[in-house]
């Protein structure tokens, strides 16, 4: 049976009914509603930690568990979730965790190109639609089979990264002194237990607190044979699956059949062995010994896609090429966007350029693709400018003026958190044409001088030069 949102008053019921807002909410009614939206965590309600509470506390948390489960790595600086899914289209609801992206690097490059792959790793970003599209971990692979050389590397990796890792061997040994070195300040994965060595891999796991992912290319009943030994017989509780990833018509077919048998059967069967995180692995395509390596890119980008496409929680790749991951990373952010809300920014101030107390100060909507236009016309036109982002819950300009979501209040807000008055001496704010029939209210209740901006953003190089004149900010304040 797929997952189905549990009745906010069946999750009332069970809370403590106090009302004391310890979570942060006026009452418990308003925190169960907030639980069952995922815009709350069970733990927020301190007094469910009390005895008398206990058994109300796991009814809760198995409610609102989600059918795959949640696992956490993590480093001194960075956290990162994999899995944590409820269904399996993404329409029935939104995917949660989006699929990390883990890039390799191995024990037997030299200390310079290590730190410098690390660097290309870690400040990999692209911005999109007013998002930062980065990269998620590291898989430190083990070429030289030495465990001094992958202590020595596991502590540079360490030293010169802030993502979290994951250690790769199927060698205990490589495992263990990668493991020696993180001193419990990381949670990273193990890759891989398998049929060889699943018994040292589960008592490393167990030893150093660390996540494990199950491989089994290509044979999917020993898959699950291994996960029902190992989460059920030894107690490893954060698991993740890896089926094998394939190229060639057989082996796409594989790939794709098994990413999907095994989603298909935790969220429609809550069948409890493929209820874990899927760990792909396009990075075996480098492991082909004589093929052209931008055909190997190719084929690692195309697998990467259907992993990301067909349900994995996490992929290791090789490739670093900014073709490769381009695509990628923007195809991930539209799977994993919520369709049901529109793509939305964070609200605040803005500093575009180098601005001062003379600058223009513009007003916006916190609608993703609003505000990448507004700020890239902007720059484009070489203005140090100040811009106003407000929530209008992720709507457009004129549809959040029509749903009275463009609102005085709303700027008053921003100026407020900003600080934004001691910043600037002329109070006066441009705001959209769309917004034109809201410029009284705006300037109502923030006492700035309103004008009103040009109905497309792509003119405001031509409008301020009319208007940014001192002769001109004159009059619009004595106006
Ligand atoms: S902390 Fe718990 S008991 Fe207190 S208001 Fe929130 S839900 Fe209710």
């Amino acid at each position: 049976m797929p997952w189905k949102a549990p009745n906010p008053i069946e999750i009332y019921k069970m809370l403590p009914k106090t009302n004391c807002g310890k979570c942060g909410e006026a009452n418990c009614m308003a925190f169960a509603v907030k639980l069952i939206n995922f815009e709350a965590d069970v733990d927020q309600c301190t007094p469910l930690f009390e005895e008398e509470y206990k058994e109300s506390y796991q009814k809760i948390k198995a409610l609102v568990a989600p059918p795959v489960k949640e696992i956490t790595l993590k480093s001194p600086q960075r956290t990162v979730k994999i899995g944590g899914e409820y269904v399996l289209c993404r329409h029935e609801l939104k995917y949660m965790n989006p699929t990390a992206i883990a890039i390799d690097v191995d024990d037997s490059m030299d200390k310079d190109t290590l730190i410098k792959r690390l660097k290309a790793i870690e400040n990999f970003s692209y911005e999109y639609v007013g998002r930062k599209l980065k990269l998620d971990l590291v898989a430190l692979r083990s070429t030289s089979n030495d465990p001094k050389q992958y202590m020595k590397a596991t502590q540079t990796v360490i030293e010169n990264c802030t993502l979290p890792l994951i250690l790769c061997s199927q060698d205990p040994r490589i495992i263990e002194a990668g493991l020696s070195v993180l001193n419990g300040k990381h949670k990273p994965m193990i890759y891989a237990a398998t049929k060889d060595n699943w018994r040292e891999m589960a008592d490393l796991a167990k030893t150093y607190n660390s996540a494990l992912t199950i491989a089994s290319p290509g044979d999917l009943d020993t898959l699950i044979s291994l996960t029902k030994t190992l989460t059920e017989d030894v107690g490893i509780e954060d698991v993740a699956l890896d089926p094998g990833c394939f190229t060639g018509i057989g082996g796409l077919s594989y790939t794709i059949k098994a990413y999907t048998q095994l989603r298909y059967k935790a969220m429609n069967e809550g069948y409890k062995y493929a209820s874990y995180p899927l760990i792909g692995t396009p990075i075996s395509i480098w492991t082909k010994p004589h093929e052209d390596p931008v055909q190997k890119i190719m084929w690692e980008t195309i697998l990467s896609t259907i992993m990301i496409t067909r349900y994995a929680d996490a992929i290791i790749m090789h490739s670093l090429e900014g073709w490769s991951l381009l695509p990628l990373v923007i195809w991930r952010f539209q799977i994993y966007t919520d369709p049901r809300k529109p793509v939305a920014v964070e609200t605040g101030l803005r500093v575009i350029g180098n601005p001062d107390e003379n600058s223009p100060v513009f007003v916006t909507s916190n609608y993703a693709l609003t505000y990448s236009i507004v700020s890239n016309d902007i720059q484009r036109s070489g203005l140090n400018a100040w811009l106003i982002v407000i929530d209008t819950e992720g709507l457009a300009v004129d549809v959040s003026v029509a749903a009275k979501k463009f609102v005085g209040d709303k700027v008053m807000e921003v100026i407020k958190e900003s600080g934004l008055e001691d910043k600037v001496k002329n109070k006066i704010l441009i705001i959209p044409g769309k917004a034109a029939r809201v410029s009284g209210d705006i300037e109502e209740v923030t006492k700035w001088k309103v004008v009103v901006g040009p109905m497309d953003s792509s003119e405001i190089p031509s409008f301020i030069k009319k208007i940014w004149t001192p002769e001109k900010i004159k009059e619009i304040l004595e106006g």
